[in-house]
């Protein structure tokens, strides 16, 4: 089955074509991004497999012309990878935010739609910008089936007492405020792929997802269910990470709004845009930098690396309560799977754990490795999150069903 991935932001759409002859053997038959949509100098980035990259710089207006762009790049008699529209039999969208309404994966209709709307308000960057794809999709391809992929589905299993806030119980009836989490998929795929390479049998298992990009986000995992996640009502909660600053006593906001006169829009941008690394550094939101800076002496870079690793820790820590011990730590995403120096601190203050590292299998970024010792009492695996093929997974089963 030939399924495209749709990852839409409000002003990009990031695209994937994979042939799904089963679940286990597949093809990516292409990727790409299209950006700037709305400004003059939109861009469309195509890579095909097995063929040169192809780039065009042109307007893109809206959503519904960048998803004909796509589809014109992968029918291109020269940079295409396919034939004709018609041989795409299904398209799955990433949705970030489904709340309570959805715990799992569903084809589009109207109440799914409707439904995704309500959730706009507790993801107002993301939510409407999948919407904007859905409806792109329906111009450009409208017999073809359209699956949604929530990055909250899979934490929906989480019991009360994690998902919920001690505030008036009214705010969680009126407003749904509670914790959902997100990285939903990312965390689901790595806890399998890691446990399956463990020789783990997931149903019997505790397991810590660590997602550490540049939204981060740590999952305890019990046989195969999320129980506990770091991210809350939005993924600002819970860790540093590249803008956004995690966990902060709630008192701190009202504080420095009355302080610096901000209204709570402005807030929210500087909770979510300017803090994490780039707050505490001054310098960037990106890791890169940050290593290089510290290397180079920057007391504060230092400082973020020191929080990263403690938050990682004290999560670990947490989540090793509440499972009852782990089997098994995951390290994943751009600075999990790039990062041998964060996995190696996490590791050093996890030894009154039993965790013990391999240096030489800890040196291998990037890929699927088992960087514990074999002496180690708990395993702990760098798995490269393949989220795009989570959602094709789960669009092909559905499909499948019609
Ligand atoms: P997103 O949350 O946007 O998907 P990613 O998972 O791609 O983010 O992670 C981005 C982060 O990964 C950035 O901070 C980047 O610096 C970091 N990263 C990527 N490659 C490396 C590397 N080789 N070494 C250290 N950090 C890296």
């Amino acid at each position: 089955m030939i399924i495209l991935v749709i990852n839409c932001g409000s002003s990009s759409i990031k695209y994937q074509l994979l042939d799904m002859r089963s679940d286990t053997d597949y093809t990516l038959k292409a990727k790409g991004l299209v950006e700037k949509i709305t400004l003059p100098e939109g861009r469309l980035v195509h890579k095909p497999s097995g063929k040169d990259n192809f780039e065009q710089i042109l307007p893109i207006p809206d959503h519904t012309v960048g998803m004909k762009l796509v589809m014109d790049a992968l029918v291109d008699p020269e940079h295409g990878v396919i034939g004709s529209y018609d041989e795409i039999q299904a398209v799955g969208h990433r949705i970030v935010q489904g709340a309570d309404f959805f715990e799992g994966s569903c084809l589009v209709d109207d109440e799914v739609l409707r439904k995704i709307g309500i959730c706009c308000d507790f993801a107002p960057l993301h939510n409407p910008a999948h919407l904007l794809g859905i409806h792109a999709v329906t111009d450009v391809l409208p017999k073809v089936p359209q699956v949604v992929v929530f990055d909250t589905a899979f934490h929906q299993t989480m019991p009360d007492y994690a998902y919920m806030y001690a505030l008036p119980y009214d705010y969680y009836k009126n407003y749904h405020v509670r914790r959902y989490g997100a990285h939903g998929t990312s965390h689901k795929y790595v806890s399998r792929e890691g446990a399956k390479f463990a020789g783990l049998d997931i149903n019997n298992s505790r397991i810590i997802t660590c997602h550490i990009g540049n939204g981060s986000s740590v999952t305890a995992i019990k046989d195969g269910k999320c129980i506990d996640t770091s991210m809350g009502f939005t993924p600002l909660e819970g860790m540093i990470m590249g803008t956004r600053c995690g966990n902060v006593d709630c008192n701190v906001i009202p504080y420095i709004m009355k302080k610096e006169n901000l209204t709570p829009d402005q807030m929210t941008d500087i909770m979510n845009k300017k803090s994490g690394f780039l707050g505490l550094s001054g310098i960037s939101s990106d890791m890169r930098d940050m290593l290089a800076a510290a290397s180079e002496g920057n007391e504060r870079a230092q400082l973020v690396l020191k929080k990263l690793t403690y938050d990682i820790v004290k999560l670990i820590g947490a989540y090793v309560a509440v499972l009852g011990g782990v089997d098994l730590i995951v390290f994943t995403a751009g600075i999990g799977e790039n990062n041998s120096f964060l996995r190696k601190d996490v590791c050093g203050k996890l030894a009154w754990l039993g965790v013990e590292i391999d240096d030489e299998a800890n040196s291998h970024n990037g890929q699927l490795t088992m960087i514990s010792a074999p002496s180690s009492k708990v395993k702990v695996a760098l798995v490269p999150t393949e989220e795009e093929l989570m959602i094709a997974l789960d669009t092909k089963h559905i499909v499948e069903q019609l």
